[in-house]
């Protein structure tokens, strides 16, 4: 086996990108320092991980907690930039946000659309009430309350929502499923 550290991490990891898991052939994968070595991150294969070119260009020399925060903005399964992003490329667009897959388990979102279902005409008129139902029947249903604002953006996304100047105009709600 070879000892070169993108062959080592690449083998490590499966073969498949650290961050996006998916297949990442060799000539795709960069070496990506999850402590930059501008932050004093070390150089040895604790710090390092074989990940998509693109998504190093992005991470650039973010600090660990930015890095995190782009991953945790993803909100889901996690998806590295288009691999064909020239590594040199100053200024690598934010990942585009992924259209929401209507899901077949249960979701926040479901959990939600449920709960607002059940309340038939008793639904919040404003933003901001709709904002705090979301964010009880969340925990209800034994998901975070700070998801609410994930899932207030895909009822608006999907349109189950229609909204002027804060004001909820109309409920959508798509038929139950199962
Ligand atoms: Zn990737």
């Amino acid at each position: 086996m070879s000892t070169k550290p993108l062959d080592r991490l690449l083998f490590a990891q499966g073969g498949d990108c650290f961050f996006c898991r998916q297949p990442l052939p060799r000539e795709q994968a960069s070496i990506e320092h999850l402590v930059a070595t501008t932050h004093g991150g070390k150089d040895n294969d604790e710090n390092l991980v074989a990940c998509c070119q693109a998504l190093n260009t992005l991470f650039g020399r973010m600090s660990l907690k930015e890095k995190l925060a782009v991953i945790l903005r993803q909100k889901g399964a996690f998806q590295c930039p288009a691999r064909l992003a020239p590594a040199t490329a100053s200024a690598a667009p934010p990942p585009a946000p992924q259209p929401a897959a209507p899901a077949c388990a249960a979701t926040p979102l479901q959990a939600v659309l449920a709960g607002l279902r059940k309340r038939g005409n008793a639904r919040p008129r404003t933003l901001d009430a709709l904002a705090a139902l979301v964010a009880d029947l969340l925990e209800q249903n034994g998901f975070a309350a700070r998801e609410a604002k994930d899932v207030l953006a895909r009822l608006r996304g999907q349109h189950y929502i229609e909204v002027q100047d804060r004001r909820i105009t109309a409920y959508l709600l798509p038929p139950r499923q199962g």
